[in-house]
């Protein structure tokens, strides 16, 4: 058999199946067609070096803002894709019922990268999000309306994966948990699970959490002081550990004021890794601190979390989270959606949302992408090295994040 590519000489990491081997991989007709540990070069039309390299499923951003042009905060899916290893983004709310069609006519069938999609129970989506206007889409009740999101997500159910909330005082205004119990009656009917967003309270993590079924979502779980979900002394809040228990998963959602390195640290140190790592990339932190997947992934390598486990929280996780356990594996006859990274050693600072450091000495980057079956290489690979960018900006964060904390932007 003649392949149309071949990934020859890397070490394969497959988290849902086990399989952490060197092994190349064929592709045909956007297909894994074999995975051996030896198939001859001229056996394929086209083959990619991948020795040194680590061959996983494309990853999957379950948290991200990427209705470019039609939301304030979204960027470009496409021009994100290589270089952050994501075949798959899921875009966390960013439209609602009443504009979900120009979401997918504009931007979901056009591009390249493949994105889904959690509908927002507010009927604009977020519509009014940026360093200087922060009009939060659940504090006018009137826009929370479960039938028409009910009626958006039968509507284009091929893309959507869910019903997304933002609640607290940044995203609701005055009203408190009501958003979360119209969302979460939109996803019951629907069928689907609820991806739920804190920020500060009121409503706080306390109250939203009871409320989450199994396979429903908490996103930004490690985020700062208030609604932090440790105590002061580092110690885990009882309702956390009950929520895991219960079946919630616990995504990351770094974004731009979400992701507290002491507090991942103590939730680390109690066992309670995350069971997905997200970007919560939109236009306000691509260029810092979440800046994309690749680089939220190496902050949990860099406080101790496996590699394994790491790519397990990219890959399979958020796939069994949308119900689509096919695209966070690599499996002959399955999708050809693959993400080829490295782990680049050095020194490389990392920055949380308070602009704390992190000094690591390996993160992980994207040499390319295959998404159905065709090689898309990381142009962007050698623009910066990934010291300068870094240090460039720990040294201008710490300025900009003075002002964020005074701020009222929270995703
Ligand atoms: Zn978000």
């Amino acid at each position: 058999m003649q392949f149309d590519l071949l990934l020859k000489g890397g070490r394969l990491i497959d988290p849902a199946s086990g399989l952490d081997a060197p092994r190349d991989l064929a592709i045909t007709n956007g297909r894994i067609a074999a995975i051996d540990a030896d198939i001859p070069f001229e056996r394929a039309a086209r083959v990619i070096d991948a020795s040194g390299s680590i061959v996983a499923p494309g990853l999957i951003d379950l948290h991200s803002h990427v209705y470019w042009g039609g939301t304030s905060l979204g960027v470009d899916a496409d021009r994100l894709a290589a270089r952050s290893g994501t075949t798959t983004f899921i875009d966390a709310g960013s439209a609602g019922a009443g504009n979900i069609l120009g979401f997918r006519r504009h931007v979901i069938e056009r591009s390249k990268v493949r994105i889904l999609a959690y509908v927002n129970i507010s009927f604009a989506g977020i519509f009014g999000f940026s360093h200087s206007v922060a009009v939060g889409e659940c504090s006018d009740l009137r826009l929370c309306e479960p039938r028409e999101t009910v009626a958006a997500v039968r509507e284009h159910a091929d893309v959507v994966v869910g019903v997304k909330v933002r609640s607290g005082r940044h995203a609701g205004g005055t009203s408190g948990i009501a958003p979360v119990d119209l969302a979460l009656e939109a996803a019951d009917q629907a069928g689907l699970p609820l991806m739920a967003h804190i920020d500060e309270p009121p409503p706080g993590r306390s109250e939203v959490l009871p409320r989450l079924r199994k396979g429903d979502i908490l996103t930004h779980c490690f985020r700062p002081f208030p609604n932090a979900p440790v105590f002061a002394s580092g110690a885990v809040r009882p309702d956390m550990r009950l929520a895991r228990e219960r079946g919630v998963i616990f995504d990351i959602g770094h974004g731009m004021g979400s992701f507290d390195f002491e507090v991942a640290k103590a939730m680390l140190k109690e066992g309670l890794a995350p069971d997905v790592i997200s970007s919560d990339v939109h236009l306000y932190c691509v260029d810092g601190p979440a800046f994309d997947i690749l680089v939220c992934m190496s902050k949990l390598l860099a406080l101790g979390m496996p590699l394994v486990e790491v790519l397990r929280a990219a890959t399979q996780r958020p796939a069994a989270a949308i119900a689509r356990p096919h695209l966070g594996t690599l499996k002959v006859g399955g999708v050809g959606d693959v993400a080829v990274l490295r782990l680049r050693s050095g020194s490389f600072t990392f920055v949380d949302s308070l602009g704390a450091a992190l000094v690591a000495e390996q993160r992980l980057v994207s040499d390319g992408i295959v998404i159905g079956g065709t090689w898309w290489p990381n142009e962007a690979a050698d623009d910066l090295s990934d010291t300068e960018r870094f240090e460039a900006h720990a040294r201008h964060s710490h300025v900009e994040v003075a002002a964020r904390h005074f701020g009222h932007s929270h995703d």
